[in-house]
């Protein structure tokens, strides 16, 4: 399995330098933890151009840093409207309103990690994608967040199979990763950027790709 950290090594060299803030919703939040944990949500199912829409909206409603006393201010409804451009509006404000009377800010911070995983995972409209995000991107805790292109890249490259589920894959991958959540998060954001650069859904960019040489291209 050499052949997945040269993936990631060469696509963390290859995307890195070139990522903006504005291509990821949650680089642009606010940096408390209830401002990234909406700002991934907001994401689920969309692009980061409309969810970064509906969470700047949103943010100019309820100020930064975001308090749970005033998104439970208004009703899921009024939540929704707010939020509407992220599409999915009215299950993504069901989740946030879920969210901020399951956990508390202190919570999101000093519980450990694991427990919070766990806490997260049992809150309807959140998935191991939106909480290992979470712990990666706020906590810094060590989780490889799996994503559709992410997914996509690792399957074509031949490293997992088609259907395998999300924690089979996250602990592939986790295997041969080095616990560092710097190096896991520029590995998460520079797959994503490849998988929608270069690696696309449709029409793959094999003869532009870095790692066109190794992968077993399997599309
Ligand atoms: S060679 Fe093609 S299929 Fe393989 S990772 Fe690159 S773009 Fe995707």
């Amino acid at each position: 399995m050499d052949g997945l950290r040269n993936l990631f090594d060469t696509l963390i060299e290859y995307h890195w330098s070139s990522i903006e803030m504005g291509e990821f919703t949650v680089l642009n939040a606010c940096e408390d933890p209830l401002s990234v944990l909406v700002a991934i949500v907001l994401s689920q199912n969309t692009n980061d151009v409309n969810s970064t829409r509906a969470y700047r909206s949103l943010a100019q409603r309820v100020g930064c840093p975001m308090k749970p006393e005033s998104i439970l201010e208004m009703s899921v409804e009024e939540l929704a409207e707010v939020i509407r451009v992220s599409g999915m509006h009215h299950i993504k404000a069901r989740t946030i309103v879920n969210l901020v009377k399951s956990v508390s800010v202190e919570e999101l911070v000093k519980l450990d990690p694991l427990e919070l995983r766990s806490r997260l995972l049992a809150i309807r409209g959140i998935g191991y994608k939106t909480a290992d995000v979470f712990l990666l991107m706020y906590r810094k805790f060590p989780v490889f967040p799996i994503d559709t292109h992410i997914r996509r890249v690792l399957t074509r490259y031949g490293v997992v199979r088609r259907g395998d589920s999300y924690e089979a894959i996250r602990r592939t991958v986790e295997n041969y990763l080095p616990e560092d959540p710097d190096y896991l998060t520029r590995a998460h954001l520079s797959l994503i950027k490849h998988g929608r650069a270069v690696c696309r859904a449709r029409k793959p960019l094999c003869e532009m790709c870095p790692v066109s040489s190794w992968c077993a291209k399997i599309v």
